[in-house]
């Protein structure tokens, strides 16, 4: 019997219970997912189902809370799937469901998507802030540097201040082509954007650009600066290192929301410039 039953000292046992667990754990994962995404069907059918059939102005309102409930949540998917149903229905906060849609796109990264429901929305409220910052954003992530240029250039003409957008569109230019004779812009915060570059790129003399590091000292708490710092600017990086445990994270001016990854344009708003660095107590 002995070569029919194997023995739990046996390798080939450990390795048969190794993979049969792995068996397992995999099955578990894939139907617990199927169970959760038929789970979150229901539910969205269940708040569509339940929607009267003669929507008044009040029940679009609500409408437009629940969608946003879930963009907050960070639920984007649900979010989409209500958005598109209603958009279907002759629905009257059609700019509002469109600005929806294009920031659940945003969340979820389907930029094309959310560039076209941009485009859509500004054919019919050309003047629209939010659905030009929002493409503004979107050009941004995608290194489309004309079509910043345009939106730029539409957002002046509505009044707007564009010195940022300026700084972040000069440079991208810069980065890209490497030329850092480019360089037009004089205020702070593209004052950042050229030590940034600078410093990425290891460039050492850094005095000719008239630049305060004090200012930007956030620049060196992030890894590998610190180096860049104390070897090419002769200045002990403690002097500028918080004495206390931090996490980074990065606040905006505008709409005081957070942003956990660090970006020059704000996640939430789609404002360039925005963003300041602040420090979470680690304990
Ligand atoms: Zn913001």
């Amino acid at each position: 019997m002995d070569f029919v039953f194997l023995s739990y000292k046996d390798p080939l046992f450990s390795l048969i219970v190794f993979f049969s667990l792995i068996f397992i754990l995999s099955v578990s994962n894939y139907s617990w997912g199927i169970i959760s995404k038929n789970k979150n069907f229901l539910l969205i059918k269940k708040f569509l189902k339940n929607k009267p059939n003669n929507i008044n102005n009040e029940n679009q309102k609500e409408d437009l809370l629940v969608i946003e409930s879930y963009i907050n949540k960070m639920e984007f998917h649900k979010a989409i799937s209500i958005t598109l149903n209603l958009l279907s229905k002759n629905h009257e906060q059609y700019k509002e469901l469109l600005n929806l849609l294009s920031t659940s796109y945003i969340g979820v990264g389907l930029l094309g998507k959310a560039r076209a429901t941009c485009i859509e929305h500004l054919k019919i409220d050309p003047k629209n802030i939010y659905a030009l910052e929002k493409l503004l954003y979107i050009y941004i992530t995608q290194n489309d540097i004309k079509s910043m240029k345009d939106i730029s250039g539409v957002l002046k003409e509505l009044k707007l201040d564009t010195s940022h957008i300026n700084s972040y569109i000069n440079y991208l230019e810069i980065c890209s082509t490497n030329d850092i004779t480019l360089y037009s812009h004089q205020n702070e915060f593209s004052k950042k954007l050229l030590l940034q570059y600078l410093i990425s790129n290891n460039i050492r003399d850094i005095s000719k650009y008239n630049i305060d590091i004090t200012k930007h000292f956030d620049l060196f708490l992030e890894k590998n600066n610190e180096s860049y710092l104390n070897e090419h600017l002769k200045i002990k990086f403690q002097e500028y290192k918080p004495n206390f445990e931090y996490n980074l994270m990065y606040k905006c001016k505008k709409c005081n929301e957070l942003n956990w990854i660090k970006s020059y344009i704000c996640n939430k708003c789609y404002n360039v410039g925005s963003t300041n660095i602040i420090f979470e107590y680690r304990t």
